[in-house]
């Protein structure tokens, strides 16, 4: 009997042996916390059974002293003796085993759940990470690349393999940036940020770069996240809104000095007699009203770009504002013995626009058309309407002295005045912009330009047509 106990506890011993090796075999992989889980139930069930064999053991053992003693029961008692207690360890013993099975198959099944769970929320961050607009890199110890979102794929242009990490310095053509990783790495300093500079001299973007350093539980350093953001765009309107106010403060300053020296050489008695003072003030009241023009112009521009502007957007004839601006520029262009052409009224031109914004913007055009037109030149203004485009065009055409090639990409530009022009006329290099600002921010359309020095100029622009006119037209 004996031995046979020896038996129990060791078959028990080896089970329990093989489950913790089992055990510690899932704690130096992947899925700790489910190994761990599934290994603990069964050596749980494992330990009740060997509790109930030893018991077993423990009753078959009493029963032989017995039967081994003077005044043992008769045979068929004896009988019923050694079977009961084997009957009943028999029993618990199906109904445990039973039981273990049960508990198995439901670990079984939620084990799988929480694999799939966890399959789940790692594609969803990936997803995330993927999908960020910043370029997002990580490195690991080694300063290998071990994941890249898309963003970041495209700057640095490669494709980032999942299943086989790539040495930075390899895949990235930037010294600058690898070393920023490994001193990162090496200082591990949790985050710094960092401005940076990508592309070559046609495209050059900044970045705004913040690295992390990330440490795992033990604190050791186990790789680098560096998110980049593109700054380049605020860097330009940040530029673009420095070199304004210096613009804009050297624009007001000339024509102040102006009226502010006439101004006091009035003051002084300087003006002799009625003809120099009269030329003083003349002076002074030009100055003045180039003044208004430009701080009418800097506001109207900064209410457009600023969105505070309001339009009231209506059906409009292009054909009928032509020829009220044409109107309204008459007696300037006949000082010069300028013809101005105006377009014969057409059908369905209209656009939906803001009457008055649209007035101004032909204004512009044409009192610069006068402007850089010699005496006895003639402007065309003329409109085409696009069915098919669902558009309608304007464009005034001019016999001036035209513009250098190189200066046409920026005549749009805000304070932009052609070198080679500024002779024929006085301006404050705002008016195309305010077209510009009109037409495109405001109305969604587009505004062109071809000229040729000596050949003279076309300005323009296209409009989206009036809905209702594109039906009628249907
Ligand atoms: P400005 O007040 O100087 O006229 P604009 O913004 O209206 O400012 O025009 C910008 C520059 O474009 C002008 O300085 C001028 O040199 C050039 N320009 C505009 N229109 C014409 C044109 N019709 N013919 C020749 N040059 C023009």
């Amino acid at each position: 009997m004996r031995s046979y106990k020896v038996g129990i506890i060791t078959i028990w011993a080896v089970a329990v042996c093989t489950l913790t090796a089992f055990l510690a075999a899932g704690v130096a992989g992947a899925g700790t916390l489910i190994l761990a889980a599934s290994a603990g139930v069964a050596l749980a069930c494992l330990a009740v059974i060997g509790v109930v064999l030893l018991q077993t053991a423990a009753a078959l053992e009493a029963v032989c002293t017995s039967l081994e003693s003077p005044d043992a029961p008769p045979p068929a008692r004896r009988q019923r003796m050694l079977l009961n207690p084997l009957n009943q360890a028999m029993h618990r013993f199906l109904q445990l085993r039973t039981e273990t099975q049960r508990k198995l198959r439901d670990h079984g099944s939620e084990v799988a759940l929480r694999l799939q769970l966890l399959e789940r929320q790692k594609k969803n961050a990936e997803a995330i990470i993927y999908s960020i607009r910043d370029s997002v890199l990580v490195t690991d110890a080694c300063d290998r690349i071990v994941l890249a979102n898309t963003a970041a794929e495209t700057l640095f242009e490669f494709a980032c393999t999942r299943d086989e990490a790539r040495p930075l310095d390899q895949v990235i053509d930037h010294p600058e940036f690898v070393n920023l990783i490994r001193r990162s790495r090496q200082s591990r300093i949790p985050h710094v940020r960092h401005e940076i500079t990508f592309g070559d001299a046609r495209r050059l973007r900044t970045f705004d770069c913040i690295l992390s350093c990330v440490e795992d539980e033990k604190n050791v350093p186990c790789g680098i996240v560096a998110v980049l953001h593109d700054v380049t765009r605020e860097k330009e309107i940040s530029q673009m809104k420095n070199d304004f106010v210096s613009h804009v403060s050297h624009e007001l300053k000339t024509p102040l000095a102006s009226i502010n020296a006439y101004a006091e050489m009035l003051v002084d008695g300087e003006a002799g007699d009625a003809e120099t003072m009269q030329r003083f003030c003349t002076i002074i009241q030009t100055q003045a009203q180039r003044l208004n023009r430009l701080i009418e112009d800097i506001l109207n521009i900064s209410r457009i770009e600023s969105g505070l502007i309001k339009v009231a957007k209506a059906p409009c004839s292009l054909a009928i504002l032509a020829q009220s601006a044409a109107e309204m520029i008459k007696s300037y262009a006949m000082e010069k013995n300028i013809t101005v052409n105006t377009p014969a009224p057409i059908i369905h031109d209209q656009a939906l626009g803001d009457k008055d914004m649209l007035t101004q913007v032909i204004i512009n055009l044409l009192s610069n058309a006068v402007k850089y037109t010699p005496a006895g030149g003639t402007i065309d203004i003329s409109l085409e309407v696009d069915d098919a485009d669902r558009q309608v065009r304007l464009t005034v055409a001019d016999t001036g002295v035209g513009i250098p090639p190189e200066d046409l990409p920026y005549v749009f530009d805000k304070f932009y005045r052609v070198e080679a022009n500024k002779k024929q006329a006085k301006g404050t290099g705002l008016g195309l912009n305010l077209v510009k600002q009109i037409v495109e921010t405001v109305h969604g359309g587009r505004v062109f330009v071809n000229s040729a020095p000596g050949q003279g100029s076309t300005f323009g622009f296209t409009l989206p047509l009036a809905a209702e006119c594109v039906a009628q037209n249907v």
